[in-house]
């Protein structure tokens, strides 16, 4: 067997349905798939390989899953922090996007966000905003995986003045990229219960049925939208949204944190998933989702950054650190959400969440190969017991040296490969320049 690529000589989390665990292995690709997973000692034969990447007894491990994201907001990374969730909605970044994101300026916040993503260990992300369609050029260009989804609201939005086009506006976005890409697949995101109609809800859901593909919403964020809902329709946002059938297995509901009992039963009965978002929620103190009994109950739930102006990052160690902890501190209970269950939240159930759980979220021979290499030589990763515990509560977006997406090396010993940072960083600074100053955008 001549592999296109081999990482050898690590520590190998499978994160295969076993959680098996090699304590030092080799992960053979053949083009953009695993092909073997094995034990490796040091001072066995070296495979046969185009190219080998000597993981210097790190830890191997499936690239991570971000199951939800804002990846334009990056621009607004420390513009408005400190405030409720409505007053930091309505009164700053609502209107800062309405000025300043335009089809000129998206595409260096969108880079960015990659840069970041990649560089912390993140091989595929879920996103939805508006202009998508250039959100989606911007991230063709920088090789990482994603779901990508044309935001709907029932507001004027970057790219759709007239709320009525908005549906018009996502079937063109489905269409134009749907197989447009490898690594990228297009869906539809509505905002929220509260800022789109019933109308509106059963039409979105109704484009992304007809084209097989990811549905997504924000729902139950804070106490303020369930009372809301509750008021307008008689009934819980997750009720609400089951009774006017939006909900089944491709059907992703971003944070979740207001939900009751039955809601938890609505939503396992119709398979659809969860992604949870710690350090956002924390950060806007809508409060704790309560995710280990939807674990529980069966339903697939992945973590999420959300967007860069509510984290203010989009390092997923620092979130897969936040969820093991927040639960445990909710429950009184440090026998919770354990590394394992976390890590698999971060990858295969991450995976799972957005669909996709069939290509990537483990080391498995036949997925896709979306690999990261962790640094360990480090002295807040010493000594090491075992790998799964630094994993979630050592290891930072930092460690991570080298990121394989479909088999293609993106992220070689801490530096990107074939994206000029420098460049893309300035360009966020000119026009964040022009945002500090009240400036049209440049
Ligand atoms: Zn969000």
């Amino acid at each position: 067997m001549v592999y296109d690529l081999v990482i050898y000589n690590g520590a190998v989390l499978t994160v295969n349905a076993s959680f098996d665990q090699l304590a030092c292995g080799m992960v053979g690709i053949v083009k953009d798939r695993i092909e073997t997973v094995r034990p490796f000692q040091s001072g066995d034969p070296l495979p046969v390989s185009k190219l080998l990447l000597d993981a210097e007894d790190g830890i191997i491990m499936p690239g991570l899953v971000n199951t939800h994201t804002h990846l334009p907001m990056t621009l607004f990374r420390g513009f408005a922090d400190d405030l409720p969730l409505m007053v930091w909605l309505n009164d700053h970044i609502f209107p800062a996007e309405a000025k300043y994101i335009q089809e000129s300026t998206i595409a260096g916040p969108v880079q960015l966000a990659c840069a970041e993503m990649m560089l912390s260990g993140t091989t595929t992300c879920c996103d939805g905003y508006f202009l998508e369609d250039h959100v989606a050029a911007a991230v063709q260009e920088t090789g990482i995986r994603a779901i990508l989804a044309q935001g709907v609201i029932d507001f004027p939005a970057p790219g759709v003045p007239n709320p009525a086009d908005n549906i018009h506006a996502a079937e063109n976005f489905l269409d134009q990229w749907a197989r447009r890409s490898d690594t990228i697949t297009p869906s539809v995101f509505c905002h929220s219960p509260y800022t789109c109609s019933e109308r509106t809800l059963r039409a979105a859901k109704q484009a992304t049925r007809r084209r097989g593909v990811m549905f997504q919403i924000h729902v139950a964020e804070t106490e303020t939208e369930r009372r809301k809902i509750l008021s307008d329709k008689g009934m819980t946002p997750v009720q609400y949204l089951e009774k006017i059938g939006v909900l089944d297995e491709k059907t992703l509901l971003a944070h979740c944190v207001w939900l009751d009992d039955t809601d938890i039963r609505v939503l396992a009965d119709t398979g659809a998933t969860v992604s949870h978002n710690p350090g956002s929620n924390m950060k806007l103190a809508a409060g704790i989702a309560p995710i280990p009994e939807f674990i529980s109950a069966g339903i697939p739930v992945g973590i999420g950054t959300d967007g860069c102006a509510s984290n203010n990052n989009l390092d997923m160690f620092e979130e897969m650190d936040l969820t093991a902890k927040i639960h445990k501190a909710r429950l009184l209970d440090p026998t919770r959400m354990d590394a394992a269950t976390v890590i698999e939240m971060a990858t295969r159930k991450g995976a799972e969440a957005i669909g996709m759980a069939a290509e990537i979220g483990s080391i498995e021979p036949g997925k896709l190969a979306d690999i990261i290499v962790i640094d360990t030589r480090k002295p807040h990763l010493q000594p090491r017991y075992r790998p799964a515990s630094h994993v979630v509560y050592a290891v930072k977006g930092s460690d991570v040296r080298d990121v394989v997406v479909g088999g293609k090396i993106r992220v070689r010993d801490y530096r990107l490969e074939g994206m000029n940072l420098a460049s893309v960083m300035a360009d966020v600074n000119r026009i964040a320049h022009a945002i500090g100053k009240g400036d049209p955008p440049p």
